[in-house]
């Protein structure tokens, strides 16, 4: 090996987790700096994946915990990248790592700080569809298995302090930071979701019963703020009608972005299905421009949805949701693109199949490695037919969404994953 024998992986979602796993397992020393409390991503958000619905977290915990037990594994959570200088197989690169307020190598997960926490703030990791306290844990099975104190919300009365036998939490922790060398980077930091609000039409944020499909996963999940019950957030009853609106964001230049986020047609038919295997006296529709169910068994999928399970699917121009304060219901008036008539529906809840967009800070990390964004802000690679997962600085290479959308999947981020950590292996060999 000539130059340094570690890598840096930035984000620990799925995608940064396989690379991780994938250059380890190959004996190469691996930083992976994730900026929330735990590894994940957002498929630790997700109920089921399409299409064999398989429980998104029994194939994610597996590889969470295989990846941070692995020996060759520092894992940095709740941590950033602040700087990177060098060449490939030569870079040095500074990390900060957050305050926790909580010791990571004491804290036994045993949640009587929680228990006793008098704040409660809406969870970001359900949408703020439920609650958590100022201490906490993002997801019953993170990892690290350890709480972090939300400062901005934190009274600091003590009280955590007081009962955790550990003497695990420490209110005065500073910011660290350290210095790591490495021959190769790869960036893993995924996505961001559209923020419907920015069509006020559709009423998101002003009608507690249109929701986004993110925040529906978690209506659905067992470990969700409802324990997997599918209720309406403005009342908690039973929706017996729900609607899906396809490409809120995506493929609209007036309120959005141009391009297809190349994931929603199909997670939006999952959620339908899931909705009709919870409650099979339900209605379903989804209001489509026009369907992209590619990928393996995808289109099988489609029709299994229309024929088993009665989902219906409207070709529609979706124009306005309004919601009837009597019936506390929602009306969505669309045009047609069929028949080429204005027509409006009633439903009990109203799911937006938002845009997948480039995450908020990612054009300050690209300025950090000094690589290129494209014209929609996700991250560039150097040729997207000869090299897709390699940016536009040698030695540092990408994985997952943030290269913007492909076909945008898990399976399409795990192969990506393994394949940036096949080239970052090489700078490693090489030393170039
Ligand atoms: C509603 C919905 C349903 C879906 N359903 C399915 C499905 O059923 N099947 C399927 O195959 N796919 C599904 N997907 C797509 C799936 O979520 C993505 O393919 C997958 O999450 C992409 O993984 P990733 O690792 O690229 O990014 P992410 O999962 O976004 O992970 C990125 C990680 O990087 C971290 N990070 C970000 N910035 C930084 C930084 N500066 N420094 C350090 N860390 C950082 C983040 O905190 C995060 O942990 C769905 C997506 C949505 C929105
Ligand atoms: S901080 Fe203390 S009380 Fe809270 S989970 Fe950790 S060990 Fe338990
Ligand atoms: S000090 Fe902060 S985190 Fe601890 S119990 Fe009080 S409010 Fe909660």
């Amino acid at each position: 090996m000539l130059g340094q024998p570690a890598v840096l992986v930035i984000g620990g979602g799925i995608s940064g987790i396989q690379a991780s796993f994938d250059l380890a397992s190959r004996g190469i020393k691996v930083y992976l700096v994730e900026k929330s409390p735990s590894i994940g991503g957002r498929m630790a958000q997700l109920d089921k994946t399409f299409p064999t619905m398989d429980c998104s977290m029994c194939i994610l915990a597996p590889k969470m915990i295989d990846c941070s037990h692995h020996p060759n594994v520092e894992l940095l959570t709740y941590s950033e990248v602040k700087e990177v200088k060098g060449s490939p197989g030569n870079f040095t690169v500074k990390v900060v790592k957050k305050p926790r307020y909580v010791d990571i190598s004491k804290c036994t997960g045993c949640s009587m700080c929680v228990d006793n926490c008098p704040v409660e703030v809406p969870n970001e990791f359900d949408g703020g569809l439920g609650m958590r306290k100022a201490i906490y844990m993002p997801f019953p099975q993170a990892v690290p298995r350890t709480m972090t104190i939300d400062k901005e919300n934190c009274i600091e009365c003590g009280l955590c302090e007081k009962v955790c036998e550990a003497g695990a939490v420490d209110l005065d922790q500073k910011p660290e930071e350290i210095e790591l060398k490495v021959g190769g980077i790869i960036v893993a930091t995924g996505f961001d979701i559209f923020d419907p609000s920015q069509i006020p039409p559709y009423g998101y944020g002003r009608h507690k019963d249109v929701i986004t499909a993110l925040e529906l996963e978690r209506l659905l999940c067992a470990s969700g703020p409802t324990g997997g019950h599918l209720v309406r957030p403005s009342d908690g009853k039973v929706p017996k009608t729900i609607a899906f609106i396809q490409c809120v964001g995506s493929r609209d230049r007036r309120h959005g972005n141009p391009y297809c986020s190349s994931i929603c047609c199909k997670y939006a038919v999952k959620d339908a299905v899931l909705i009709k295997e919870h409650d099979p006296s339900a209605r379903v529709c989804i209001f489509y421009i026009d369907l992209r169910a590619f990928g393996r068994g995808f289109q099988e999928f489609v029709n299994r949805a229309k024929t088993e399970y009665g989902i219906r699917f409207i070709r529609s121009n979706p124009g306005e949701i309004t919601y009837d304060p009597e019936t506390k219901g929602l009306s969505i008036w669309y045009e047609d693109t069929v028949t080429r008539k204005i027509e409006n529906l009633n439903f009990d809840l109203v799911v937006l199949s938002a845009a997948l967009i480039p995450r908020k800070d990612v054009g300050d990390l690209a300025k950090v490695l000094g690589i290129e964004v494209d014209q929609y802000g996700f991250l560039k690679p150097s040729s997207s037919i000869s090299e897709p997962v390699d940016t536009t600085v040698p030695g540092i290479f990408a994985c997952g969404y943030c290269l913007g959308p492909k076909t945008g999947d898990i399976p399409d981020s795990v192969s990506q994953g393994s394949a940036a950590a096949s080239r970052a292996a090489e700078v490693i060999v090489s030393g170039e």
